[in-house]
């Protein structure tokens, strides 16, 4: 039997670390952190990440706000919003949800945000700073990753790490996070020839794809971390719908020497890392290690 890795209680960890450093950073320095998220439209799984920000910010001791904006809003509306919450100092960390509205171009208005308040990572000048190596803010699902794939091997070091997948929210932040954790890292995607082969040799795999169940057992290496970043919906024997990952988890199971179950693995780590950026941006901003 595999490890299973249990995404759910290493978040309550998280979480639970994220509010005793809110209460010491309120304690030796007054300093509330604040984390704003700007909502645009209706989109219903949308509102039930909103919602359960602003519940788990509260909880940890933190000030939580919501800007709601109609699906009708215009870009320059948001840009307005964007503008005023970089300039409020009680606000350290600023979320705008996506998706956006298709009339609304979604790079400027990420890019509008202040990297010093980017809790989700993706403003290039973030980026950048991952990559060299600086103090930042890093996407919240692949440092979520890596703290699971850390609970079943503390150091990395060494491994040949797969990443299938290279978008700009999961793929790449992940792979330069396993970089700076000493793995050899392949950057793996559509284009690549001979997948199987290339995960087989993974002593960890991330897969973050989007595909439903596309790994399968026989292309895991005996004894690999699987952490598994995709989460779909697909038709289940009775009629409903069920979440399923990118990897076939009765199969790589039975290959892994860990691996994460979806859901349950990757999903809540995310916004348990979020507010832990949360709490990083307010001690950048305040010169605080
Ligand atoms: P994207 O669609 O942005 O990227 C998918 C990547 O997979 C692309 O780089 C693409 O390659 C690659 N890919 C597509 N088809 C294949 C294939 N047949 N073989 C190899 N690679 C392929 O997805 P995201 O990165 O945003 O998300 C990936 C998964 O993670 C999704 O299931 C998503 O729901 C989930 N997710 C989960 C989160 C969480 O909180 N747990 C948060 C974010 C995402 P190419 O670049 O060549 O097109």
């Amino acid at each position: 039997m595999p490890q299973i890795i249990d995404g759910k209680a290493i978040a309550a960890e998280v979480r639970e670390g994220v509010a005793k450093d809110v209460a010491a950073l309120i304690a030796s320095h007054g300093l509330k952190p604040g984390l704003a998220v700007v909502l645009v439209g209706e989109d219903p799984a949308s509102k039930v990440y909103v919602k359960n920000k602003g519940e788990q910010t509260v909880a940890a001791g933190m000030n939580s706000w919501e800007h709601k904006l109609p699906a009708t809003a215009t870009e320059a509306e948001i840009l307005a919003i964007v503008q005023k919450l970089n300039n409020d100092p009680a606000v350290h960390g600023i979320l705008v949800q996506l998706p956006l509205p298709k009339h609304v171009n979604a790079e400027r208005v990420l890019n509008t945000i202040d990297p010093n308040k980017d809790v989700d990572g993706f403003h290039p000048v973030n980026v950048g700073r991952l990559w060299i190596g600086e103090r930042t803010l890093v996407p919240c699902t692949p440092t979520g990753s890596v703290i699971l794939a850390k609970k079943a091997a503390p150091s990395l070091a060494g491994m040949n790490a797969v990443v299938v997948g290279r978008s700009n929210i999961v793929g790449k932040p992940v792979a330069a996070l396993l970089l700076k954790e000493n793995c050899t890292v392949t950057i793996a995607h559509s284009r690549t020839r001979n997948l199987h082969d290339v995960v087989k040799g993974a002593d960890l795999l991330i897969a973050a794809v989007g595909i439903p169940e596309m790994v399968r057992g026989d292309w895991v290496k005996p004894g690999a971390i699987v952490i598994d970043v995709g989460i779909n919906r697909v038709p289940s024997a009775n009629g409903k719908t069920k979440l399923v990952g990118d990897c076939n988890y009765d199969e790589c199971a039975k290959v892994a020497g860990a691996i994460t179950p979806v859901p349950g693995g990757v999903g809540p780590m995310t916004i348990a890392c979020l507010l832990q950026n949360t709490v990083e941006a307010a001690k950048m901003q305040k010169g605080i290690k």
